[in-house]
């Protein structure tokens, strides 16, 4: 006999609900009792219920390598306090699946590879029927010094998988795309969901905005890398396709709810922002921002991370969306590897036009990341120029993020020493 017991930690609560949406309908796993706990003394005392039933618990987690440091050390708690269980831990989510062997070094049974809403109910089946859970496609384990896989999961039919928990009633933003087409160097997403489009087809957004209608959600927000791709398979942009997925999505969410579109979870790129595409937002959403992804002022940069767009599309952008009437807030990482003096000269000067404007920048530092082609490179270092000006833009209001955060991490994550950058 097999339970499921989710760790819930804030960050990962959306793919958490996710997956145990999928373990919710299908069919093999309906029936599996399911707990969720915050935190890692929860956790323990979930565990030990769940294994005083005589069933054997598996335990999922999900997280970010930001979080990988802080996630081990939970785990390490986990075990201490529940030393002899038979429980069976499993980590999902970037981090894991482009690193299952540092993920299974830091005490984990399982890493999932790939995409978990089908390995997650496999896993749950087999261990069930008393299969190994390497006969699960998608996962990682240890047998001694070695590490064993089945493969990589297959990527998922997003119209064939709830994008919440529909029978715990637990919903969040709508993901509409998974995967995406630019390769940008530092961002895990095309590397783990593959470098192509998946969109939820119409019909199936109009079901699930409908789903959120009737739980009475106040709001609607969509999860995209780029939300203007919706309905194209490449790099373009449909407009055509846009405007059925807000007018449908208005149609389903009626006037009593907010529609978001462009703002946080679904940026948009800039080579795509237009007025015509801007007047759709304001037609049919109830957002006044929007977030536009820059991500740097130096076109040398942008080329050589593979952003497929230059500083003149974030200007025009920036200026087009502020003459529409929304407030905009502008994506930069700061500390790219082979950052010069010229390109933060550059970025300072994007930033400081920007922000005169009446941009708001979002700062994020450098962190390189398990399974992008930066992965090792050290740590961004944000010179003093750059953090001086971006504490000025804070002050004014004009900045925000987690920048200074984001660079203890990346240090802290053994990398270097931040007192070298400041
Ligand atoms: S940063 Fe955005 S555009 Fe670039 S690869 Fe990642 S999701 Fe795609």
């Amino acid at each position: 006999m097999v339970s499921l017991v989710l760790h819930y930690r804030r960050i990962a609560r959306l793919a958490l609900d996710v997956l145990l949406g999928a373990v919710e309908t299908d069919p093999a796993t309906a029936h599996v009792p399911v707990e969720r706990a915050e935190g890692p003394d929860a956790l323990v005392a979930v565990i030990r219920r769940h294994a005083a039933t005589g069933r054997r618990p598996v335990v999922g987690w999900s997280f970010y390598s930001a979080s990988f440091p802080e996630v081990a050390a939970e785990l390490a708690r986990v075990r201490a306090g529940t030393a002899g269980l038979d429980a069976l831990h499993v980590a999902g989510g970037p981090h894991a699946s482009a690193d299952p062997e540092g993920t299974l070094a830091a005490g984990f049974d399982l890493a999932a590879i790939g995409e978990g809403e089908a390995t997650l109910p496999a896993l749950l089946a087999a261990v069930a029927e008393g299969r190994a859970p390497g006969t699960v496609p998608g996962l990682a384990w240890r047998e001694g010094d070695r590490v064993r896989t089945s493969g990589r999961a297959a990527p998922v039919d997003l119209d064939a998988v709830p994008p919440c928990a529909p029978r715990a009633g637990r919903i969040g933003p709508l993901e509409i795309t998974r995967g995406c087409v630019w390769a940008c160097r530092f961002c895990q997403t095309p590397f783990l969901f593959r470098a192509r489009f998946r969109h939820r087809s119409l019909e199936s957004v109009r079901r699930w905005v409908r789903f959120h209608a009737r739980l009475d959600a106040r709001d609607v927000r969509f999860l995209t890398p780029s939300a203007l791709s919706w309905g194209s398979p490449g790099a373009g942009c449909d407009l055509e396709a846009i405007e059925a997925l807000l007018a449908t999505a208005r149609e389903e969410a009626g006037p009593a709810r907010r529609l978001f579109f462009g703002s946080f979870p679904s940026e948009l790129r800039p080579e795509h922002v237009s007025e015509r595409a801007l007047a759709l937002v304001r037609r049919y959403c109830d957002n006044d921002a929007v977030i536009v992804g820059a991500q740097s002022g130096s076109e040398r940069l942008l080329a050589e991370m593979g952003r497929g767009h230059g500083v003149e599309d974030v200007r025009r952008a920036v200026a087009l969306a502020r003459d529409a009437g929304f407030t905009v807030s502008v994506d930069f990482v700061f500390g790219l590897p082979g950052e010069t003096g010229d390109d933060r000269a550059d970025t300072r000067a994007l930033l400081r036009e920007l922000a005169d404007g009446g941009a708001r920048v979002h700062a994020h530092a450098f962190m390189p990341l398990p399974g992008t082609p930066w992965e090792a490179a050290g740590p961004g270092r944000i010179d003093p120029e750059t953090g001086a000006l971006l504490d000025r833009l804070a002050s004014r209001g004009r900045a925000h993020g987690q920048w200074k955060r984001q660079q203890r991490l990346g240090f802290s994550a053994g990398k270097g020493d931040p007192s070298e950058s400041l």
